[in-house]
């Protein structure tokens, strides 16, 4: 286990831009700011596993607002620090004046990172409710991506929605804005989770009818338990498939099999997406690393690692 300063990791570390050159396909991993001493317990189990595999890159989420904030960016601070892992700090506009945000583009450049998620972030409370910026701050992920890019030598990825933006009244505005922030200077995207892959496709032809050729890496989330379905669709707007429910609502008080029924529809639609050459998969942890890493030795890429 490396355990370099800041300024060493600085020298070694890489840029998401320059390891997706590489030609390689990528897999990454996300996790989600802890909130409690348990919270942070669990989520530094779940990256020491997930660092045994040697991930192209990890990310660790931004709170909607609070103390998770503080969180997210120790833990970034920390993967950067203590761990071998390449981290990609998420960063959102909510709540945060410019000068906010400059300062915590600081805090990460301070410690060696170099991978930064633009994202604009949704109303606290209600993600679906009017956006309003901060007086003193910025409108929209482009100018995040601006901001950031301003501020150092970073790589910046930027959000994209194989369904549309949940609050995009129409594909071509969707698609035109997304253009725009990577004409802004992002360098990479990653989508929200989704569940059939004709969407994932749908908005890369999009986006490269566009003109845009900015890697667009797909999200994937395994449904693991029951209670997910409805919080998936409430927390992602992605469509849930009909069929998907019906197998695992059949099986309901059998957590097991709900498990492995989610496990094997995730390691399908990745290997879907593979073999269509997407630039990596980026998996979203919740925390818990198991289900994922399943996924990840399902595809064989256990042994490429
Ligand atoms: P934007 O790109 O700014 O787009 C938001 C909406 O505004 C879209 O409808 C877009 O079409 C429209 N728009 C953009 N530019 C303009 C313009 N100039 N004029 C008019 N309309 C415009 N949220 C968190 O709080 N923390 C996280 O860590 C986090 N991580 C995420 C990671 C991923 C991979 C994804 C996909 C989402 C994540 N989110 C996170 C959620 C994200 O903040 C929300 O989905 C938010 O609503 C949109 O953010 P954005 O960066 O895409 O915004």
């Amino acid at each position: 286990m490396a355990l370099g300063t800041a300024s060493t990791r600085t020298d070694r570390a890489h840029t998401v831009r320059e390891l997706l050159a590489s030609g390689k396909q990528s897999y990454s991993f996300e996790f989600a700011a802890p909130k409690t001493e348990k919270g942070e317990r669990t989520l530094w189990n779940a990256i020491r596993r997930i660092e045994a595999v040697a991930p192209t890159f990890v990310s660790v989420t931004y709170g909607a607002g609070g103390t998770s904030r503080d969180g997210t960016v120790r833990a970034t601070e920390r993967i950067a620090t203590d761990t071998t892992l390449t981290p990609v700090a998420h960063l959102t506009a909510v709540n945060h004046s410019t000068a906010d945000l400059r300062n915590i583009i600081g805090q990460y450049a301070d410690a060696g990172i170099r991978n930064m998620l633009a994202l604009r972030g949704d109303p606290p409370g209600d993600p679906m409710g009017e956006w309003v910026k901060h007086p003193d701050g910025i409108g929209y992920a482009a100018d995040l991506v601006r901001l950031i890019k301003e501020s150092g030598d970073f790589c910046v990825g930027v959000a994209a929605f194989p369904e549309m933006h949940p609050r995009s009244t129409d594909w071509d505005s969707d698609v035109a804005h997304f253009v725009a922030k990577c004409r802004a200077g992002a360098d990479f995207a990653i989508t929200q989770m989704f569940f059939y892959p004709e969407d994932y496709f749908r908005l890369r032809d999009r986006v490269t009818a566009a003109g845009c050729s900015t890697p667009i890496i797909p999200e994937i989330m395994p449904v693991t338990n029951v209670r997910q379905i409805e919080r998936f669709a409430q927390l992602s707007n992605a469509a849930f498939p009909p069929e998907l429910a019906e197998r695992i609502l059949a099986v309901k008080d059998d957590p097991a099999a709900v498990r492995s029924i989610g496990i094997e529809y995730a390691t399908e639609l990745c290997a879907r997406l593979m073999a269509e050459d997407v630039p990596g998969l980026h998996f979203i942890t919740l925390n818990h690393s198991t289900a994922t890493l399943e996924i990840y030795e399902n595809l064989g890429l256990h042994q490429q690692s």
